[in-house]
């Protein structure tokens, strides 16, 4: 199946606003088989969305209309999309009830009630996070169009939950897939281990590198779910074994947000284990990315943010000497912070982090970028050191990197791994 995308609205044509939507449709077309061969973006402008409409229908199977659904006289596309595909907009009960509810007997103005209308005939897609449902049906040319509201709550859960099962009718079989999500290993390195498995044609090997990680998405596409998801099962496990240490997760979400944070709260919380952390450089870093986890609780009972000598001395007990000696910046502070915090907060786990993340405060010694990591367990502390030349280094990325390093050490101590393994 081929598709084409078209992304509506003059904001985004201004650039004040990114389109994310037609962003995740990509990712989630491209996971289940369908190609997308353009995208295009239009202004709230008729004709020209009416020209783009008629051309990307033309040339494809699926054509993917985004935004303009809204009670607002810009919002358009629905009354462009059914005059081009020949539909009346006829009102749609269901619809309308739900956009009652949602406004619980507040007043309605009749640009609410524009809404609820749709093309004759369509499937409706139901909205469950908004007022504008989403929609699909044919053109004349038998090409689908499908319409969906442009608020990104709204857009998202729709393509996800509506949208894709919608279209596997037309997809012929089944597909799945599996992401294989890796940490500490380059993207070169990565590819090279893979390499064989880049050029496979069913499953299908994608990779993506994605802030100081690297994940593979399998895809599969089978008669049936279940031979699917066993195909990509099996190559997953095959990846894993060539990935080694390196290899955190592998999960059926296609998302591609990081979670290592998620595979530490998962050990600790089986391991009935807690973790703090004694942070300077990533400043509560780490201790945010585990409670954005739900039920970090369980495993997280404080945490610190130490950046002066007298914060490290009082809260963690490090010695002053030792700062004087080696200063903040030193393998034997992030050291003495691990095993403090450790102490302090009396968990099992204390990570301690202190480093330059710049852009300023470097000397030729200790540069911008050179951060100390240290996890101790009570009997053994591990200390990893990052170094990177600044300028391929902001801060912001400084600081990630650092709280993935230390969370890494965690993810590889809880699976008793080597505190760091070397990608060669
Ligand atoms: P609309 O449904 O076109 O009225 O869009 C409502 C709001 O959703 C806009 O003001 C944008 O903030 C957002 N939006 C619309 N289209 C997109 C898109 N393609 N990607 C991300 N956000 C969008
Ligand atoms: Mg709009």
């Amino acid at each position: 199946m081929k598709a084409e995308l078209i992304s509506v609205g003059t904001e985004l044509l201004l650039g004040h606003t990114i389109d994310t939507d037609a962003a995740y449709a990509s990712r989630e077309l491209a996971a289940a088989g369908v190609d997308v061969l353009r995208r295009f973006t239009v202004g709230d402008n008729p004709a020209r969305l009416e020209e783009t409409l008629r051309l990307a229908l033309s040339q494809s199977d699926l054509v993917i209309l985004i935004g303009g659904l809204g009670p607002t006289k810009d919002d358009l596309t629905k009354e462009i999309a059914a005059a081009v595909c020949g539909r009346q907009l006829v009102p749609h009960e269901e619809s309308r009830r739900r956009i009652e509810e949602y406004f619980k007997g507040r007043p309605l103005g009749e640009t609410q009630w524009k809404q609820a209308m749709l093309p004759e005939g369509c499937d409706v897609l139901e909205n469950n996070r908004g007022t504008a449902p989403g929609c699909v049906f044919s053109a004349p040319n038998g090409s689908l169009v499908a319409l969906l509201p442009g608020p990104p709550s709204e857009c998202e859960p729709m393509i996800r939950d509506q949208l894709m099962p919608y279209l596997h009718r037309f997809c012929g079989g089944a597909i799945a897939s599996l992401m294989v999500r890796t940490f500490g290993i380059g993207e070169g390195s990565a590819a090279e281990r893979a390499a064989d498995f880049l050029e496979m044609q069913n499953p299908t090997v994608a990779p993506y590198a994605k802030e100081s990680e690297m994940f593979f998405r399998v895809t599969a596409k089978a008669a049936s779910e279940q031979e699917a998801r066993e195909q990509c099962a099996a190559v997953a496990r095959r990846l894993c074994g060539r990935l080694g240490s390196f290899v955190y997760d592998v999960n059926g979400d296609g998302t591609s947000q990081s979670c290592l944070e998620n595979t530490v709260v998962r050990l600790l919380t089986e391991q009935g284990k807690t973790i703090a952390a004694a942070e300077s450089c990533t400043g509560g870093l780490i201790a945010k990315r585990l409670t954005d986890v739900p039920g970090a609780s369980a495993v997280l009972n404080m945490s610190f943010v130490t950046y002066s000598n007298e914060a490290k001395r009082r809260l963690l007990g490090v010695p002053e000497e030792l700062l004087e000696r080696y200063g903040a910046v030193s393998e034997e502070a992030a050291r003495a912070m691990a095993e403090g915090v450790r102490r302090a907060a009396g968990s099992s786990l204390g990570l301690g982090v202190t480093g330059i993340a710049g852009p300023d405060g470097g000397t030729p010694e200790k540069p911008v970028g050179l951060v100390w990591i240290a996890l101790s367990d009570g009997e053994e502390t591990w200390v990893r050191r990052l170094s990177a030349p600044a300028r391929f280094q902001p801060r912001e990325k400084i600081r990630f990197r650092a709280a993935s390093t230390a969370l890494d050490m965690a993810r590889r101590r809880l699976s008793g791994l080597p505190a760091e393994e070397k990608p060669v």
